[in-house]
């Protein structure tokens, strides 16, 4: 970093020990660099002004100048309040203290004119404005254009570090700056894309000429800042693709064609074709694949993920399958043992479930390559799971997995297995490229032929009864239903005693009609849950009552209601999930969102969005924008990457830019070698010094 930028902050001007202490505690602020960076969140014009008549309750602040007419006092004792009516000219505003009225209204003066900001409130047939921000109008002094308002908390205000005194001390920086402040971005890159330089950036974004030069400023630091962080993610790449060797399976092999020829049960879609295609390419090339399948829930990933394993079977080596439940471990087993029955192929399932003698027997047939094909739970993970020759793991819904213990997968070989990750919680675009920016991703886009789309509606309490009734029909032809309800830990013993009312309510009303509900959860014991779940699919129980443990994966093609109670308390990537389980068949299905009446307008959101959109991808896009990157990603993701300025949920167009931007670069000069990206190398050797390397991990 530049000398002068990295000067610790206490060195300021205006910024003592203490001071300086409460910057780097509060705000995080160290050197004159971290304050520089430390950007407004919010600009006044001083010289832009609302008509008092036409304010109107979308306006979240206003900014008004005229003079106050008359001051008064209200209430008593605790309760006293001070009013000032104040007019601009078109519209009498009243300003109200509930504290310190005496100090202001010793400062107010009827005679003067001032500016006036704050947040208006309709309240008894007119605008009120409550602890407003007055500037008194000197006649003859010119107001500064903007204002910035920066984010700060309320310990460092108290120590005379809000907004204003922040503002303050920015104004010494860039005084003793004097503008110099070195340039980060190639010239050749900042005149294609006609950014501001850096230097003017940092002044604008700071002390604004003009609305358009805060946009400007803006758009040159959030590419700078994306720019950055996608070159780190594709520089990575390129030196995980360069270092590290994976098994080179050259042969398509036997056993893949065999299969594919003769056992596939249906034909796969052009879009499954295409990804197997991108698979069985990358697992060639002798480099490590490190691959994210995205494809929407029901897209047919499963298929995809056995072909692949079967072409690094056919060359000689092992592979594993891990599911986040049991339940869908089972079901794996189950299904691709029955696929493969007629090869030659021994499959294995590990659970915490397995009996110890068992658990021998597989740890043996892992080491003498006896079992070609381990699927599984969190079990695989353990270090007693060792394999002679593993070649390619396969992790499905991986956001049930954390960074660390996928990374335990790749300590099972000498040479890592080439890992699979598959999704069906679509990523946004702009989030995939940032937070897996360093993984080939293939997507389907497109489901197996035949499905009827899932038809879903939103109903309240008051139509139970008519839900019930159509539940009745369904089962009467044939069909089953799931009737799930949330379980959410702080609120566990409510939400259980819902779940026990709804069975009880369920069989006062279909038990008589002659049909059994069964119940799968996730306390119960493995067993329990797995004879529940085999009853449902056998249809010896045509309705299914469940917390969200099916959530991920489960088959039954047959089932084409899904209930889910307390719809309000699922994020969309839940709630799509669930709907997921029906749809399956050739039969029309239903997903009946069931909530409460006073819902939050984000849930009603959420319950319009699901009504409206079948796609993952939509879906993902609007969940991003009403909840965020850090909520959508977990914690221990967004942790990775702290963005001062970019917003992945809005900036998504600037993140597109970046990739390809960083992607131009590297494509001419791969290692940063050539004299017009001398400035790109320096800074990215700082980077990717300072950062720890989750391409490595994830
Ligand atoms: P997901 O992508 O959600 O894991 P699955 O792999 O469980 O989806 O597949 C969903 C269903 O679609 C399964 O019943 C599977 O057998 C079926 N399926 C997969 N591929 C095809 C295909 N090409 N044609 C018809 N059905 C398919
Ligand atoms: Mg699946």
């Amino acid at each position: 970093m530049d000398a002068l930028l990295s000067t610790p902050i206490a060195y300021l001007k205006g910024v003592g020990p203490q001071k300086a202490q409460i910057l780097q505690e509060e705000l995080g602020i160290f050197t004159f660099q971290d304050l520089l960076f430390h950007f407004p969140y919010r600009y006044q014009d001083r010289n832009n002004f609302n008509t008092g008549s036409q304010i109107s309750s979308e306006d979240n602040y206003v900014q008004l100048k005229g003079r106050i007419t008359h001051i008064s006092e209200a209430g008593s004792g605790r309760n006293k309040k001070l009013h000032a009516l104040f007019n601009d000219g078109s519209a009498s505003i009243d300003l109200v203290w509930f504290q310190g009225h005496s100090w202001i209204k010793n400062k107010l003066n009827v005679l003067n004119e001032y500016i006036v900001f704050g947040k208006p409130k309709y309240y008894q047939n007119s605008w009120s404005i409550a602890h407003p921000e007055l500037i008194k109008v000197e006649p003859g002094v010119i107001l500064k254009g903007f204002e910035s308002f920066y984010p700060s908390t309320e310990k460092a205000q108290r120590s005379g570090l809000g907004s204003k005194g922040i503002s303050k001390l920015v104004i010494n920086l860039l005084d003793q700056l004097n503008r110099q402040i070195p340039e980060n971005l190639p010239p050749y890159i900042c005149a294609r894309l006609h950014l501001m330089s850096l230097v003017d950036a940092l002044y604008e974004i700071h002390q604004p000429k003009s609305e358009t030069n805060i946009k400007l400023a803006k758009y040159r630091l959030k590419f700078e800042e994306l720019f950055f962080l996608q070159l780190e993610l594709l520089l990575r790449k390129g030196n995980r693709d360069v270092q590290l060797k994976g098994y080179a399976i050259k042969e398509v092999g036997s056993v893949f064609n065999s299969f594919y020829k003769q056992h596939l049960p249906f034909e796969l879609t052009t879009a499954q074709k295409r990804v197997v295609k991108e698979i069985r390419k990358d697992l060639s090339l002798g480099k490590h694949m490190n691959r994210l399948l995205q494809g929407d829930v029901g897209s047919g990933k499963t298929l995809v993920a056995l072909l692949s394993l079967l072409l690094v079977i056919g060359n000689d080596l092992q592979g594993a399958l891990m599911a986040p439940t049991e339940i869908l471990a089972n079901q794996h087993f189950i299904g691709i043992s029955d696929l493969l029955k007629d090869l030659n192929i021994k499959v294995a399932l590990l659970t915490g479930s397995t009996k110890k003698a068992e658990r021998l027997l597989i740890h043996e047939g892992l080491l003498n390559q006896e079992i070609d094909l381990l699927i599984g739970t969190h079990a695989l993970l353990e270090d007693s799971v060792q394999f002679k020759s593993l070649g390619l793991v396969v992790i499905d819904e991986q956001h049930r997995f954390g960074v660390a213990q996928r990374a335990r997968m790749w300590r099972k070989n000498k040479i890592p297995p080439h890992v699979l990750i598959m999704t069906a919680t679509p990523i946004p675009r702009t989030l995939a490229m940032t937070f897996y920016g360093d993984l080939d991703v293939s997507v389907i886009d497109e489901l197996p032929p035949g499905r009827k789309p899932i038809q879903t509606i939103h109903r309240r309490e008051n139509h139970r009864e008519k839900l019930y009734a159509f539940i009745g029909e369904q089962l009467k032809i044939g069909r089953q239903a799931y009737i799930v309800y949330p379980l959410i830990q702080e609120s566990e013993k409510l939400d259980f005693k819902n779940l026990e009312d709804g069975v009880v309510q369920l069989n006062s009303f279909f038990h008589p009609l002659g049909y059994s509900i069964g119940i799968v959860h996730g306390k119960m014991k493995s067993a329990q849950k797995d004879k529940a779940m085999q009853s449902f699919i056998d249809q010896k129980i045509q309705i299914l009552v469940a917390t969200t443990v099916i959530e991920v994966g489960v088959n039954v093609p047959n089932a084409s209601v899904m209930v889910i109670e307390s719809a309000e308390k699922f994020g969309l990537s839940q709630l799509h999930q669930l709907r997921g389980r029906v749809g399956r068949g050739a039969e029309k299905s239903f997903c009946i969102l069931m909530t409460g009446d006073g819902i939050s307008k984000e849930a009603q959101k959420r319950m319009e969005t699901m009504v409206s959109s079948n796609d993952g991808f939509v879906l993902a896009e609007v969940d991003l924008q009403l909840r965020g990157p850090g909520d959508l990603m977990g914690t221990q993701q967004s942790g990775a990457l702290a963005l001062k300025i970019a917003d992945l949920a809005r900036d998504g167009q600037i993140v597109q830019l970046a990739r390809e931007q960083a992607r131009a670069v590297l494509n001419e000069d791969s290692v940063l070698k050539l004299e017009k990206n001398s400035l790109l190398n320096s800074t990215m050797k700082q980077i990717l010094k300072s950062k720890p390397n989750w391409g490595r991990i994830s």
